[in-house]
C-alpha cells in the first residue's frame, strides 16, 4: 500500500482467477488517465489468497471461466473486503464473471444457482447459447457516456433488479440477454464488455476515475483511446 493519502489506489482483484481477454488493461488505463492529470497512483494486485483491502479508491474485477469464477465468488464472500468497500461507496468496475458474482446469485457450469457477493441487485442464470462477438450499446443518458463497444463471450444471462439500473441498451450483441447490457447502482458498475472495456471506452474510464477522485477531472486532449473508440465503433456498427 502507498504511504500517502494523495495516492489513488487502484485495486485489481484476483488476477489469479479473474483476468480474461486483457481485462488487466482496465486497471492500467485508470492508472494512465489519472497520471496524465498529475494524480499519483498505485495498482494494488490482490490475489485470491489475500484479503481485499477496504482503503482502495477504485476496484476492478475481470472475467473468468466457470470454475475459477466459483472459487472467486466463494473467496470474496468469505473475505468480506469487497462488500465493505462497496458499503463505503467505493467505485467498483466488474466485468463478465466479475459482474455476475458481485450480484445476488449466478449460475454455475451446470446452471445451479449460487450466491454472489450481493453488492449489485442482479441475478444471473445460464442462456441456451454462448454469447460471443462484438457488442455495441448506448449507456444510460444519466451517466453521460454515450455509445460503448466491447467483446463478449459468456453463457450467463442477467436480470437487473429494482435497486439497480441497466447500464446500457444493446445496439448489437447479447449483453444481459433482454436488450440491455450491464448494470449500475451508486458507484458500482457491472458489464459484460471485455476488450478491455476501459481502453476501448475512455469516457467510462473517466467516470470511474471521477467517482474515485471525488471531483471533476481536468479534460484531456483526445489521444489514442478516443481514436480507438471511434475506430471500433466504425468497425462494428
Ligand atoms: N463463466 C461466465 C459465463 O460464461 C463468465 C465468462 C467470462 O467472464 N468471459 O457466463
Amino acid at each position: 500500500m502507498g504511504d500517502t493519502s494523495s495516492t489513488l489506489r487502484i485495486v485489481w482483484i484476483y488476477p489469479d482467477l479473474l483476468s480474461t481477454y486483457g481485462d488487466r488493461g482496465n486497471a492500467l488505463i485508470l492508472q494512465r488517465r489519472a497520471e496524465l492529470r498529475g494524480i499519483r497512483t498505485e495498482i494494488v494486485e490482490v490475489n485470491s489468497s489475500d484479503p481485499v483491502p477496504t482503503e482502495g479508491d477504485v476496484y476492478v474485477l475481470g472475467g473468468g471461466e466457470d470454475r475459477p469464477q466459483i472459487l472467486a465468488a466463494e473467496r470474496l464472500r468469505a473475505d468480506g473486503g469487497l462488500a465493505r468497500a462497496a458499503r463505503r461507496g467505493k467505485a467498483i468496475l466488474a466485468i463478465c464473471a466479475g459482474y455476475q458474482i458481485i450480484g445476488e446469485s449466478y449460475g454455475d457450469d451446470a446452471a445451479n444457482p449460487l450466491p454472489g457477493v450481493g453488492i449489485l441487485d442482479i441475478r444471473s442464470g445460464r442462456g441456451d447459447k454462448r454469447a460471443v462477438g462484438e457488442i455495441v450499446a448506448d449507456v444510460d443518458p444519466m451517466l453521460g457516456i454515450g455509445r460503448i463497444t466491447g467483446f463478449e463471450n459468456h453463457q450467463g444471462r442477467t436480470e437487473v433488479g429494482g435497486n439497480a439500473f441497466p447500464l446500457s441498451r444493446t445496439v448489437r450483441g447479447i449483453g444481459n440477454g433482454s436488450g440491455t447490457e450491464g448494470a449500475y447502482s451508486g458507484r458500482i458498475i457491472g458489464s459484460y464488455l471485455h476488450g478491455p472495456a476501459l481502453p476501448r471506452n475512455p469516457a467510462l474510464a473517466d467516470l470511474l476515475l471521477q467517482w474515485a477522485v471525488g471531483s471533476d477531472l481536468a479534460p484531456l486532449e483526445p489521444g489514442w483511446g478516443e481514436y480507438l473508440h471511434k475506430e471500433r465503433l466504425a468497425a462494428v456498427q
